[in-house]
């Protein structure tokens, strides 16, 4: 079976012309990093956890390094990831002092115990497993920081919701028909300390199943949430449904129910690909007969 891999970089606002290069490149070196694993046989699950380290290293995109902050001006991640074959999941919110969200929730799914841990709890857990910390003010890069004090200050530059799109996402199918996704981000900016967002909440920001899709999804979180919105694009791949219309149709319903403004990614079992999104732009990386397409 032929691989297939999307990355998402978020959906929001367009990205500023100043930012797209380095967006650019980031997206095309994470894409490069889950491909190689598919193109050499790996699972779905490893392709999507390392694409989505990689761009949880990159300061642009809101998720690791790069997180928006809090209105206490900390960094709190959200992360889940699912393998659609087994059905194992796994998934951290609120979490401070991570570097790399998606690698917590995967050891909270290989560990088995629970699917699910936040706060200092999900810190304690990533102590004790020994992945790599980061002092509180090392996940800040400097362009979230002065987007924070500029909302402080009240110079009415910095808005609190609709910002710069940055949370990260990633679908695979690899050869033997596994689908996995996974999700990581900073949730919104200035948000309460202690929020959690649908990229933490499996079926919400993600969800995969081999027999039916893969999604990960971006933009309000707390609408996603209450429209589950990537087990709703998963389920509307049933009897091989195409899965472009089938993104369009999940976010028609979450427009119609909440006013909810989002994007997601979505892969069916066959590597058919749905992209689709309702603000005004989403950052994604595919690859369409033979070629790389990143668009930011
Ligand atoms: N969905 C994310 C959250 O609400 C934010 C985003 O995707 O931009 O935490």
């Amino acid at each position: 079976m032929t691989p297939a891999l999307i990355l998402h970089g978020g959906a929001g606002a367009v990205t500023p012309s100043a930012l797209q290069a380095e967006r650019r490149s980031g997206l095309t070196a994470a894409f490069e990093a889950g491909w190689g694993i598919l193109v050499r046989g790996g699972t779905a699950l490893d392709a999507v956890v390392q694409a989505t380290v990689t761009l949880e290293d990159h300061p642009l995109f809101n998720a690791g390094f790069g997180s928006c902050l809090t209105e206490d001006g900390t960094v709190e991640v959200d992360a889940s990831l699912m393998d659609g074959s087994t059905f194992q999941t796994g998934a951290v919110g609120a979490a401070r002092n991570i570097k790399n969200a998606i690698r917590l929730a995967w050891e909270v799914m290989a560990d088995g115990r629970h699917v699910f841990l936040v706060g200092q709890g999900a810190e304690r857990f990533a102590r004790e497993h020994g992945l790599p910390q980061a002092a509180a003010d090392e996940l800040i890069a400097p362009r979230q920081h002065q987007r924070w004090q500029a909302l402080r200050l009240g110079s009415g530059q910095a808005q609190r919701t609709n910002g710069e799109p940055g949370t990260v996402g990633a679908v695979a199918l690899d050869s033997s028909g596994r689908l996995a996704a996974a999700t990581s981000t900073g949730g919104v900016f200035d948000k309460r300390s202690g929020r959690v967002g649908d990229s933490a909440v499996i079926g919400a920001g993600t969800y995969a199943d081999s027999a039916m899709g893969a999604c990960s999804a971006t933009g309000d979180g707390e609408q996603i949430i209450r429209a589950t919105l990537a087990r709703t694009a998963v389920e509307l791949l049933r009897g091989g449904k195409d899965p472009a219309q089938a993104a369009r149709t999940a976010l028609a319903h979450l427009t119609r129910r909440t006013r909810g403004e989002a994007g997601l990614i979505l892969l069916d079992p066959f590597g058919r690909r749905g992209v689709a999104y309702t603000t005004e732009s989403m950052s994604v990386a595919f690859r369409a007969e033979g070629c790389l397409v990143v668009r930011v």
